[in-house]
């Protein structure tokens, strides 16, 4: 007699390896604590604050903190275009709106919209810590914003990528209601 259940699996993985999953439930790292470390975000703010300030200083002319305005920004961001390392497609290219254009073309190397856009936000968040008022923020300057709006649109359509959000479709009512009753008969006559 034969017990024909050798179904022999060598894959089979037996669960009597039972590490037991504990999940540790000390809080780990408080999130906002002023450690000596700083990080990642800290190190790039500091590192775009000084070549901003760099910037300044090999402005002509001169400028000052105190005297940057909106303008001034807008004259840096192109100015860092030169080091971009994005295509972006001119409206007479004839890749313009391909992703992933199959030959090379001579439009320019620009900063991604998303550089900028971070860059912005770290270089504002500078000029506050260093004793600049946020009324005054050149940073934070309606041109300023314009002018990135106008850098996502534009880099959006030359690449053909889109920078949409998934946004939650905003539901009139959300009530559930169970089914619309069928349209009431409507006599002919
Ligand atoms: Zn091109």
């Amino acid at each position: 007699m034969d017990l024909a259940s050798s179904s022999a699996n060598p894959n089979f993985s037996s669960p009597t390896m039972g590490g037991s999953i504990t999940s540790s439930t000390t809080p780990t790292a408080a999130a906002s604590s002023p450690s000596s470390t700083p990080s990642r975000y800290e190190n790039q703010k500091r590192r775009d604050w000084n070549t901003f300030c760099q910037y300044l200083r090999n402005h002509r002319p001169p400028l000052s903190l105190p005297m940057c305005s909106g303008a001034h920004v807008l004259e840096f961001l192109r100015y860092l275009d030169q080091f971009g390392k994005t295509k972006v497609h001119n409206q007479t290219c004839p890749f313009f709106g391909l992703p992933n254009p199959p030959a090379p073309c001579p439009c320019p190397l620009r900063q991604a919209w998303g550089s900028l856009d971070a860059l912005i936000g770290r270089l504002r968040a500078a000029y506050e810590e260093h004793g600049g008022r946020p009324e005054g923020n050149p940073f934070g300057a309606r041109a300023v914003r314009i002018y990135l709006r106008e850098v996502r649109d534009f880099q959006a359509k030359a690449r053909g990528v889109s920078y949409e959000k998934k946004r939650k479709r905003p539901k009139p009512k959300a009530t559930s209601t169970p089914q619309a009753a069928p349209p009431p008969d409507s006599g002919a006559g």
